[in-house]
């Protein structure tokens, strides 16, 4: 496996897979590796000859009161994590690599980055496209690889590249879960073991949505208002938002009639989570 830090050592890397007509996949990620990474790089392997995983915490996603400073960057086990799953050459390149030239350019995805963590995470989404615009541009990928775990961000990336004619595919993998439900994040590490168990109470208010859901109810307020109340009395948090939104526009729904994203960001201690499940009322019982 190469370890390749520079813009251009990665496209003369590149240049080789490309003239061999090899398809490249590629795993955009911010690295503290764990198995729903490792989940991206095992669908990019079966499916591609060439697979290139990014791993660069971006300072321009963050917030100035968020955590970009404590951010883990554990690069060794990182570097042992993507060498286990076979992958080709990780691409993890300095700040200074990637905002060298500074930035007067900003990739800007209206509507979609509006609502759920966009409401919350003033600039976060624009600071996503545009990096993931200057990976895509330096990696050129036939198929890139992302998580349903931030599904308002797969939602995002999928519009920016119809929308700017990006010649490549978007695939979307399940949430990979710990064995009680709570979804992995590189933030889990943040959480003390109180917070951890407490935090089960996300993947758990979303189950019982879905399952009323299949139970044949369909008022969003009334669902809503149960996953805050079970929320809530598991323990102190910040409720960022919990929502009921069409998959495809992310717009609000009322009642859900077919299939549905339920969404939530919450903060537990000084760590903020978040988690989605996709129902589909039409598959139910109700
Ligand atoms: P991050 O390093 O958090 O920016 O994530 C990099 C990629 O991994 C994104 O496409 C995430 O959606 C995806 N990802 C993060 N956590 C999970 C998970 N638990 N299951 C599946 N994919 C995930």
């Amino acid at each position: 496996m190469r370890k390749i830090e520079s813009i251009k050592s990665i496209r003369e890397y590149l240049s080789v897979a490309r003239k061999a007509d090899s398809l490249i996949g590629f795993v955009p990620t911010m690295g503290a590796i764990h198995a729903g990474h490792r989940s991206l790089m095992r669908a990019a392997r079966a499916d591609c000859a060439e697979v290139v995983v990014s791993i660069f915490v971006n300072p321009t996603q963050f917030g100035p009161s968020e955590d970009f400073a404590q951010y883990p960057r554990p690069i060794k086990a990182d570097l042992a994590a993507c060498a286990e799953e076979k992958v080709d050459a990780v691409f993890c390149p300095s700040v200074e690599e990637m905002y060298a030239c500074g930035s007067a350019t900003t990739v800007q995805v209206s509507g979609l980055t509006e609502g759920l963590c966009g409401g919350h995470r003033p600039g976060h989404f624009d600071g996503v496209t545009t990096v993931v615009a200057k990976l895509f541009n330096i990696v050129q990928p036939d198929i890139a690889y992302f998580g349903q775990k931030d599904a308002q961000q797969a939602t995002v990336i999928r519009r920016m590249v119809h929308d700017l004619l990006w010649p490549l595919k978007i695939v979307v993998c399940p949430t990979v879960r710990e064995p009680d439900g709570l979804a992995m994040s590189s933030r889990n590490a943040y959480l003390t073991p109180h917070e951890r168990r407490q935090a089960l109470c996300l993947h758990q208010s979303l189950s019982e949505a879905q399952a009323a859901i299949e139970a044949g109810h369909r008022d969003t307020g009334k669902l809503i208002e149960h996953m805050r109340e079970r929320i809530v009395s598991a323990g102190p948090c910040a409720i960022d938002y919990i929502a009921i939104v069409d998959p495809d526009d992310l717009t609000d729904l009322r009642m859900v009639e077919k299939r549905c994203l339920i969404a939530l960001a919450v903060r537990i201690g000084s760590t903020r989570l978040i988690d989605n499940i996709l129902v589909d009322a039409n598959s139910s019982a109700g």
